[in-house]
């Protein structure tokens, strides 16, 4: 089969969310049919599809529908089972990117050995696939970690700070015993990540660096461009670069870095798809980070990807902002620059990402005081 895929053929997206909705929205945009498969109804992505398949990621008989409905599969979190994509490979659907990208990057301990065999820094780390390995583990770490849970973690879930062998032993037992790593714990003083698209040609192009905040492990404010210096923000795309490749990726994926003092940068994790971060590509890209995903998954070449505005913020709106009611709306009349983006959640529970507003400015300050007033002044 040719690896480009004409306008009239059909992509199948697992999962349902916002990333699987911009995605979705974008592939229409040329043309394109979108069928979703996810487990909840009425989820974000669903509400814009052409159909919608409501079942578990496992379930034998929705994987096979969708890949007699679809040319081309992609998926929208890395949490989806290896084995979801059988059904896929058995039909002739091309899968992008491919199976050896979920195997990698929905296993901490593939994933850190795949960025340590192309000689990029991580956090040190151990592998803890039982309790005896985390004594000696903790000691080579100076007696303090972050215990991870191999698979499965997304926001800070999963994941314990633990600074004595009961702690550690404790959050192991509360993990459920499953495959772990224990991370040193990195006095980072950045966090950044590098948005990458691929094309099936190997044409790779990255997005200036994104500096992040979180609160409470969840994404809160993004500025691009990140206020590193140049040699590091090189080093960034650079690695990034390095990994797509390693990874022979089709897709647009996010290296996520710590950003050292020094200058020095460390790769905490890769996310293989479009990323929290690189919304602001919505509004402050030449073409978003779903437009390259969906390009590059479709066969087309990857676009230029740099910033329309010298400067952009994004920020989060989680649903604790509706705990009082709905937010005051009205007040972003206030700011014509800010732009509102929500994702038709009907129901907005803490934690739960509802939407995210974008500002572009002359200054990353400035783009990010005008996100950061307008989100105050809604949910006051
Ligand atoms: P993760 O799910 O691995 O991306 O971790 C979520 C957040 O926890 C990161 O964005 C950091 O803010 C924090 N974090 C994770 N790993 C470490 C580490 N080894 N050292 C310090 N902070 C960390």
């Amino acid at each position: 089969m040719s690896s480009f895929l004409p306008p009239g053929s059909t992509l199948g997206i697992l999962g349902g969310g916002q990333l699987g909705r911009y995605m979705a929205i974008a592939a229409q945009q040329r043309g394109y049919r979108v069928v979703v498969l996810d487990p909840e109804p009425d989820g974000p992505a669903q509400q814009v599809a052409h159909q919608a398949i409501m079942a578990p990621y496992d379930d034998p008989e929705a994987l096979e529908r969708l890949a007699s409905l679809c040319q081309v599969v992609t998926f929208e979190f890395e949490n989806v089972p290896a084995s979801s994509l059988e059904p896929f490979a058995r039909h002739g659907v091309a899968i992008r990117p491919g199976p050896q990208v979920l195997a990698i990057c929905q296993d901490r301990i593939a994933e850190k050995t795949l960025i340590g065999s192309c000689g990029i820094e991580t956090a040190l780390w151990h592998s803890i696939r039982g309790v005896s390995d985390l004594a000696p583990a903790l000691a080579d770490l100076g007696g303090a970690g972050i215990l991870k849970t191999a698979r499965s973690g997304y926001d800070g879930k999963g994941q314990a700070r633990v600074g004595s062998l009961s702690a550690a032993r404790q959050a192991f037992v509360n993990f459920g015993e499953v495959d772990c790593v224990l991370e040193g714990i990195v006095p980072f003083a950045l966090e950044c990540s590098v948005l990458a698209a691929r094309d099936v040609h190997g044409r790779c192009a990255t997005y200036p660096v994104c500096e992040n905040a979180h609160s409470r492990h969840i994404l809160d404010v993004t500025v691009c461009p990140a206020r590193v210096g140049e040699a590091a923000a090189r080093t960034m795309r650079g690695h990034t670069v390095r990994l797509a490749e390693e990874l022979e990726y089709v897709g647009h994926m996010a290296v996520e870095f710590f950003v050292l003092p020094d200058g020095g940068v460390l790769v905490n994790e890769i996310a293989p798809r479009p990323h929290n971060s690189g919304h602001l590509t919505l509004d402050a890209a030449a073409n978003s980070q779903f437009e390259q995903h969906v390009r590059c998954v479709l066969g087309w070449p990857v676009a230029p990807f740099e910033q329309t505005a010298p400067a952009a913020a994004m920020t989060n709106l989680l649903g604790d902002g509706w705990t009082a009611g709905e937010p005051r709306w009205e007040s972003l009349t206030e700011f014509p620059e800010v732009r509102l983006h929500l994702y038709g959640k009907a129901q907005a529970r803490p934690g739960r990402k509802m939407g995210h507003l974008t500002a572009m400015a002359q200054s990353v300050e400035h783009a990010e005081s005008l996100v950061r007033e307008a989100r105050r002044a809604l949910f006051g």
